[in-house]
């Protein structure tokens, strides 16, 4: 490139071509990463038996019964590392840990086989996680669809850094099917849903979205945070790719930052060539710590989809309870959702509290069990107002278009027993002081 008389600084000749096969996606890839030492599960495998076993390096060295912890930046080159720099298989030999590591690899292969997919990438948000999958996926001059009612780091994303690397975006109610086929352009190459959203419990027609966007020839990703591959499987279901902010269900006890994205092979090559370039790799500590957590994954959920589902219920009715948003306890919004795609709804319930944001604060300090923070997916019940935490950013207006009324809790139920999380709840709603 020259600007004037002037070269741009850079290699303009005698520079081997990038290595396309970064680009090309039609090359025959096999699953993985993963070693000869990580164990593989057939995907058709029970998610509980999954959740325990797969991915596991199995140590030739010691027999640990439990994935080593590679606390490695680096490792030894062999000729196994030579030829994968010169083929282009960076991705399958551990070199250096931003490109790829045991640790990653345990981690991601139980994420991948969980949600049925060939291949995974785990990263150290899961902000890392959508942002590199929507670059990677999408090319400058290409328009994108998403939820204006999105999680806020994603939301963001879309709308402050994409228009300036030249994508555009569209955002629609995830809930409005003639909606988002409206929004459809010809560039369109990628729609991004979530599968259950925040604060408001919304359960969009994954299998409408996966129509809309094969018709489209685009390709669609779905945050499955809020459900995890326990209570439903996008990939089986025709979605693309699948992400995770697996600082919540996936690593499960409020104690790690990580993200993972899984799906066909051939994209998250590319998803994974991005996150070398931006970077964003999840560090070999916090790898154990995720592939550990996730041992559990399956025990939890259904704990904490069982808790929710008996506080929505139990809280339905009560005088001080307005609206409660739970796909089996809330109001009219969920009479069409087709439950068959749905192992169960999570631990989310959101509801209102009478009387308003003070009311709803004092009601939040009177709880005895759960902490009040923000964040979800933990073994510990968690409860928090998105009017001030996660949504503070949007005008009273925006608050009310997106569905956010006064008074509105948003609870993440934990592991605990259900009776003693509905007592304390009452307890709090009737106005009784912490013991
Ligand atoms: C928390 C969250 C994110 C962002 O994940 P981080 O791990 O905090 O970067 C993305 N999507 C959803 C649905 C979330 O709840």
């Amino acid at each position: 490139m020259s600007q004037g008389n002037r070269t741009a600084i850079g290699f303009d000749e005698g520079v081997a071509p990038e290595a396309s096969w970064f680009n090309d996606l039609t090359r025959k890839r096999s699953a993985g990463p993963v070693s000869p030492h990580n164990r593989v599960l057939p995907r058709n495998t029970s998610p509980d038996t999954l959740a325990v076993h797969a991915g596991t390096y199995e140590d030739p060295t010691t027999g640990s019964v439990g994935t080593p912890i590679f606390q490695s930046s680096t490792f030894l080159l062999d000729d196994t590392s030579y030829t994968a720099f010169s083929d282009g298989t960076l991705r399958d030999v551990p070199i250096y840990t931003r490109y790829g590591n045991p640790s990653q690899w345990s981690a991601q292969e139980k994420v991948a086989s969980l949600e049925g997919a060939e291949s995974g990438l785990v990263t150290a948000s899961g902000m890392s996680a959508i942002a590199n999958t929507v670059y990677a996926l999408t090319n400058a001059g290409s328009h994108v669809i998403s939820a204006y009612d999105v999680y806020g780091g994603t939301y963001n994303l879309l709308r402050e850094d994409l228009p300036s690397a030249g994508r555009t975006v569209s955002f629609v109610d995830p809930m409005d099917i003639s909606a988002i086929e409206a929004a459809v352009r010809p560039e369109t190459q990628l729609l991004l849903f979530e599968s259950l959203t925040n604060p408001m419990l919304k359960a969009p027609n994954i299998r409408a979205l996966v129509r809309i966007a094969k018709e489209a020839n685009a390709l669609l990703a779905i945050d499955n945070t809020f459900l995890t591959p326990i209570n439903m499987k996008p990939l089986d279901l025709g979605v693309d790719i699948v992400i995770h902010s697996a600082t919540k269900y996936l690593g499960g006890h409020s104690d790690l930052t990580a993200g993972a994205v899984v799906g066909r092979r051939k994209y998250l090559d590319r998803i994974w060539a991005q996150t070398l370039r931006f970077g964003g790799t999840l560090d070999p500590f916090c790898c154990f710590l995720l592939e550990r957590g996730m041992k559990t994954l399956s025990l939890r959920v259904k704990k904490q989809n069982e808790n929710a589902t008996a506080i929505a219920q139990a809280l339905a009715g009560h005088p001080h309870v307005r609206n409660i948003f739970h796909p089996v306890a809330g109001g009219s919004q969920y009479t069409s959702l087709d439950t068959t795609d749905y192992g169960g709804f999570g631990g989310m319930v959101s509801f209102e509290v009478d009387g308003g944001d003070d009311a709803a604060e004092k009601f939040m300090r009177r709880l005895r069990i759960p902490y009040v923070a923000t964040s979800l997916g933990g073994v510990e019940s968690l409860v928090s107002m998105p009017s001030n935490t996660s949504h503070s950013s949007l005008t009273e207006k925006q608050l009310s278009s997106v569905g956010i009324n006064p008074g509105l809790v948003r609870y993440s139920a934990g592991i605990e027993d259900s009776q003693d999380l509905i007592d304390d709840l009452f307890n709090a709603l009737e106005g009784r002081e912490k013991q």
